[in-house]
């Protein structure tokens, strides 16, 4: 099983990081994909990546850190490193935009998308009350393959993400009680465009609400999707790990070889 958006960098993770691994490991999660949110964790994301056969990275800039210095040349630049497979997590917030306004999150998206249209890496989108908005760039930047990470909106909005071609990735929220409507998106996604992601150190499973999440728990999150779903949690992990290197190509072509091996 892969975790397709960890922040390992982060400081809840990095420092006990082996210890984290080897209890993901133990549980069958064996990849990772180590996800940046400002221009302090990339450098950190790309070291861990370079150190882990089992661990890739994306780079860029999430919404709420769009005022903060950033190098978009760099970041063009450190997409050919063979270890980053996305520019992510990028995006629009805008339950926060008192944090954060909208002119500056949209000026750091279309810098972000123009990263990804020079690099032709996927991208991994943090997208919050602005469906509208972002499907609208991604169109004009001709953005081709993109996930919506942590996905809370609609089932309307989902199918429209799925029209325009995108996966949509699930957390642990969808464990979550008041996550009803939730779950009618995750049975409704189809096999091809669905991923699993713990999105940690944040946004634990039940029933690990409120602790600090980690790369091991994205197994809970695939029994749930199993349950709703009404499949074997083999198939679940099957079909994620497929979908998981159809849009990450850099990342099939690193890891494949290493699962085929396990
Ligand atoms: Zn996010
Ligand atoms: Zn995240």
């Amino acid at each position: 099983m892969i975790d397709s958006h960890a922040h390992l960098c982060s400081d809840e993770l990095f420092p006990v990081l082996d210890e984290k691994l080897e209890a993901a490991r133990l549980v069958g999660v064996r990849n990772f994909l180590t996800v940046s949110s400002n221009w302090d964790s990339v450098s950190k994301n790309v070291a861990i990546a370079e150190k882990y056969d089992n661990i890739v990275c994306s780079v860029g800039v999430h919404p709420l850190h769009a005022m903060e210095p950033y190098d978009v040349d760099e970041l063009i630049s450190l997409c050919t490193n063979e270890k980053v497979v996305a520019v992510g997590e990028v995006g629009l917030e805008y339950h926060y935009v008192d944090l954060m306004p909208k002119t500056e999150q949209l000026r750091c998206l279309q810098d972000m998308l123009s990263v990804a249209q020079k690099s032709g890496l996927p991208c991994i989108l943090h997208a919050r009350e602005c469906c509208d908005d972002i499907l609208g760039l991604l169109r004009e930047y001709a953005i081709k393959h993109a996930v919506f990470h942590c996905y809370t909106d609609t089932l309307e909005n989902a199918k429209r993400i799925l029209d325009a071609g995108f996966f949509i990735s699930f957390s642990g929220i969808i464990t979550f009680k008041n996550a009803g409507a939730l779950s009618e998106v995750v049975k409704y996604v189809p096999d091809d465009r669905f991923l699993v992601e713990t999105d940690c150190p944040d946004l634990a499973p039940v029933p690990y609400r409120g602790k600090v999440n980690e790369p091991a728990y994205v197994s809970v999150v695939a029994e749930h999707v199993a349950a709703l779903r009404n499949v074997s949690l083999k198939a679940v992990d099957e079909m994620t790990t497929r979908n998981f290197f159809s849009l990450f190509p850099k990342a099939a072509i690193l890891m494949k070889k290493e699962i085929s091996n396990a």
